[in-house]
């Protein structure tokens, strides 16, 4: 059967590139970093080497960039390194568990939250963080662009207002590294989350960018790597794989139209054409922030009457792999937080899947999976117990 990938907010494939540029670092420059003699040189180079590649994707300092081991860490190292109890934390409902279960575990600790609201259409205004900002509000958190619907958030004037009022700003950039132009500078931000595998590196790699005069403490404690802000021999290979992804993110986001397909743009084109095909044979069915800017690559959809999770499965079994709207918690299934913070309701929440494609999606693949969804919506729906009244009384 013909497997087609359409998750890659999940994770993504690791570039051949980047497989080739990792693979002397497990074997014949298997050296430490912090090791004086040529081995540990090499790899130190190495090191330094991909640290500068992050740095310019980023458009930074390449002191400012401190190597992790992926999203998770990067958004706790963050928000943990720079909260202490009595100071004022703002975020918003859409983050990912990354900053929402952080925050929750700050507020434990004797740190105020506030939670921001979002729009119909999963924008965090910047209105509502105007009225939230106190005096003791130490830092602002919002992420760059949303991992369930794609849609990018004002980071920019989010950090505006946050600065004006004397407080630092921290994006979560782990779903727009490689996917949209990120530059430190230009969106105002103090502090930057990336995750490797997200951006066609390996899983349990990642950055967090800290502006220069930013003092963080440390999470962990030990060695004086990373300039001491995160202790623990460097993993290289993982380091020389994001500084590989990172600079074929750079090119690939520089390219223009001309490029065809493999350009931000063509991915663009077939984001549309999946859902313009998928919506025009398919009833009850839309797109979940189709109103504003989303990354290119993201398309969160709901059909009514449908069971995410029987969708994700039914189209699983016909070699197409997405990802429900809803995350499995303790055994219970409860619908994605991100769309109810939206306002949908709880059916139409479970009801919803995310298409997310990669810089490797082909047309033919879309054209497959075009046919593929209605189908397994159609089948669904004859089966679905909310169905059956309607068609009984027609
Ligand atoms: N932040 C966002 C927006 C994400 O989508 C993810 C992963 O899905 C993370 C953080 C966590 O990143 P990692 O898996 O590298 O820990």
């Amino acid at each position: 059967m013909r497997r087609i990938y359409m998750d890659a907010n999940a994770t993504t494939p690791v570039l051949p590139e980047v497989v080739d540029a990792m693979r002397p670092f497990w074997s014949d420059e298997f050296g430490n970093a912090s090791s004086i003699h040529q081995p540990g040189q090499r790899a130190r180079t190495a090191v330094d080497r991909a640290r500068a590649s992050v740095a310019a994707l980023l458009n930074c300092r390449a002191a400012e960039v401190v190597f992790t081991s992926g999203g998770t860490e990067s958004d706790n190292m963050a928000l943990f390194g720079l909260l202490a109890p009595g100071d004022h934390l703002i975020t918003s409902s859409i983050e990912h568990h990354a900053v929402l279960h952080a925050a929750e575990e700050l507020m434990q600790r004797g740190v105020e939250v506030t939670f921001l609201p979002c729009t119909p259409e999963g924008v965090v205004e910047v209105a509502a963080l105007e009225a939230a900002l106190r005096p003791n509000t130490k830092l602002v958190s919002v992420m760059l662009a949303n991992n369930e619907t794609g849609v990018i958030q004002p980071v920019l004037e989010l950090a505006d207002r946050a600065h004006a009022a004397g407080a630092l700003f921290h994006t979560d950039a782990v779903q727009a590294a490689g996917k949209l132009a990120l530059d430190v500078a230009g969106l105002g931000c103090d502090l930057l989350s990336i995750s490797g595998h997200k951006m066609y590196a390996p899983q349990g790699m990642g950055a967090l960018f800290v502006r220069r005069n930013v003092r963080l403490k440390p999470m962990f404690f030990g060695g004086l790597h990373e300039r001491g802000r995160r202790p623990g021999t460097e993993n290289v290979a993982g380091i020389v794989g994001l500084g590989k992804a990172a600079e074929l993110a750079r090119k690939w986001l520089s390219d223009d139209v001309s490029s065809g397909m493999d350009s931000p743009q063509g991915l663009a084109a077939l984001r549309d054409r999946l859902e313009q095909r998928i919506l025009g044979a398919v009833a009850e069915a839309g797109i979940n922030g189709g109103g504003v800017s989303r990354v290119a690559n993201t398309s969160n959809l709901y059909f009514d009457h449908v069971e995410a999770e029987a969708l994700v499965i039914a189209l699983d079994l016909k070699g197409l792999a997405i990802s429900g709207g809803s995350a499995c918690q303790s055994g219970a299934t409860e619908p994605s937080h991100v769309l109810t913070a939206m306002g949908l309701s709880e059916a139409r929440a479970r009801a919803s899947v995310r298409f997310s494609l990669s810089r490797l999606t082909t047309e033919e693949e879309v054209d497959l999976a075009v046919e593929l969804v209605p189908a397994a919506v159609a089948r669904l729906r004859e089966l679905s117990p909310k169905r059956q009244p309607l068609a009984l009384s027609r």
